[in-house]
């Protein structure tokens, strides 16, 4: 096992690897901007060097500089969490070379799910049903136009190297179709360097369901089954539960058992997320996500797994602690997204935090890097923190996130602890009836 590991992060996800790490025996090293020398990964950790200045270009995606921090600190792998390095395969690649390990999946499998065509096309010859669409890239207008009469009207144009839910548009109609086109591909190119995009049919009232998949790298792997992530702003998740409202026992079953055989086909190791949209029925892959996810405690709660810790032993050459048998469903779990920010517009508020104050109590986990005192940095994601509540059932699950909400200050800064609890009254988020665009319908509604 590792003595001591670098993580690659900051904010809440940071201090989750530390925790995995301490309750291992780990010793942890932070890296950390100027801006963030007062954070609280900074302080948990048992070491911590600063990698650069504040912008995440000079600093947390600054590669050269947290390998030249592995090796003052003696660090023999690196955990990179979710964003910043986390799906970059040259990053992967470059610790490699330099005899440290990647606590993630390989170079290789890194580059064929971040190119969402080829990820497409291998998840189809993996057995994985996928979106009826344009077969890989779509150079021109011309052909837009032939792929999108072929699969009919309403379609969606994606960036091949999206993600984010950057560099999307959807087109309802022939008379649509050449501005959107003509919009992703300059999005693209601006957001991800790459004009490359591709056609897909536009589902109408799908769900978003992605599965949990854990592989060991020698041909095993697992699923954790489902986590229901429909409610979206702007194509960004905002609350997430498992299991998910509308999946049965049997479907989980079929597909976990698809996406388990798929990735232990290729010898994937680690954690990764099979996404698909859902309706009727009917699954269609959009992406895999080669990471841990933000929403990963929700999973964790109902299976009662330390999903990092499970990372840190694969990429350390040990097996899993669990076999597909072994891992049953416990109740229900909520994570909610708290942001920095302002209603009606989401406008990112970072500030000082005069007071926090987490929820506790019964199946309730506040994963957060706030303390009273902290400034939040205008420089980073404005996600301060992820509400957990595990209960019996639905229902109590949200009887809890209600209670919790109500016992969580943070008093300095606007955040969307108000907009939780304005879902909570909803009857469609009580029944778990909601499609991903159930939530942007809502707010127009609420806010015009
Ligand atoms: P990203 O990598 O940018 O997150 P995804 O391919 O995962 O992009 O899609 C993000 C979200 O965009 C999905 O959760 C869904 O809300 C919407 N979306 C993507 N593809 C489609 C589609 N074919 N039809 C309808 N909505 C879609």
């Amino acid at each position: 096992m590792f003595e001591k590991i670098l993580i690659a992060n900051r904010g809440e996800i940071a201090l989750r690897v530390i925790r995995a790490a301490r309750e291992m025996g780990i010793k942890s090293v932070a890296v950390h901007s100027t801006a963030d020398a007062d954070a609280m990964h900074v302080r948990m950790a048992d070491e911590s060097v600063c990698i650069g200045p504040a912008p995440s270009s000079e600093s947390y995606l600054n590669k050269a500089a947290i390998i030249s921090a592995c090796e003052i600190t003696g660090a023999q792998a690196v955990h990179p969490g979710y964003g910043f390095l986390s799906e970059n395969a040259s990053f992967a690649q470059a610790l490699e070379d330099h005899g440290i390990t990647f606590i993630g999946p390989s170079a290789e499998h890194i580059r064929i799910m971040g190119d969402k065509i080829t990820a497409k096309e291998t998840a189809r010859e993996l057995g994985i049903p996928v979106v009826p669409g344009s077969d890989g890239g779509v150079p021109d207008y011309e052909t837009a136009q032939g792929v999108a009469e072929a699969i009919g009207y309403p379609v969606i144009i994606k960036a091949t190297a999206g993600g984010g839910g950057r560099g999307m548009k959807v087109a309802r109609n022939a008379s649509e179709l050449e501005v959107a086109f003509r919009t992703a591909r300059s999005e693209a190119k601006a957001a991800f360097g790459n004009d490359e995009v591709y056609i897909e049919k536009y589902l109408q009232r799908p769900r978003h369901i992605e599965i949990q998949v854990f592989g060991d790298g020698k041909g095993s792997a697992v699923h954790l089954g489902e986590r229901d992530c429909s409610l979206q702003r702007r194509h960004q998740k905002v609350f997430e539960e498992a299991p998910g409202p509308c999946i049965t026992p049997a479907m989980r079953a079929e597909i976990g058992a698809i996406c388990a055989n798929a990735v232990a086909k290729i010898n994937y190791i680690g954690a990764g997320t099979v996404e698909f949209l859902y309706e009727d029925g009917e699954f269609y892959f959009i992406e895999m996500n080669t990471r841990l996810q933000v929403e990963h405690p929700v999973t964790e709660a109902i299976f009662g797994v330390d999903l990092v810790r499970e990372q840190i032993r694969v990429a350390a050459g040990l097996p899993m602690s669990f076999t597909q048998d072994a891992l049953e469903i416990n109740g229900h779990a909520i994570e909610v997204r708290i942001n920095a920010e302002k209603l009606p517009n989401f406008t990112p508020c970072p500030g000082k935090v005069k007071v926090f104050h987490a929820p506790g109590g019964l199946g309730v986990r506040m994963d957060s890097a706030l303390y009273g005192g902290y400034s939040i940095p205008p420089y980073y994601d404005s996600l301060i923190g992820k509400l957990i509540v595990h209960g019996r059932d639905r229902p109590e699950a949200l009887a809890r996130l209600r209670r919790a909400l109500g016992e969580l200050i943070v008093d300095g800064v606007d955040t969307s602890v108000p907009l939780f609890h304005a879902l909570l009254a909803e009857p469609d988020i009580q029944a778990g009836d909601y499609s991903i665009h159930w939530l942007e319908k809502w707010l127009a509604a609420q806010f015009g």
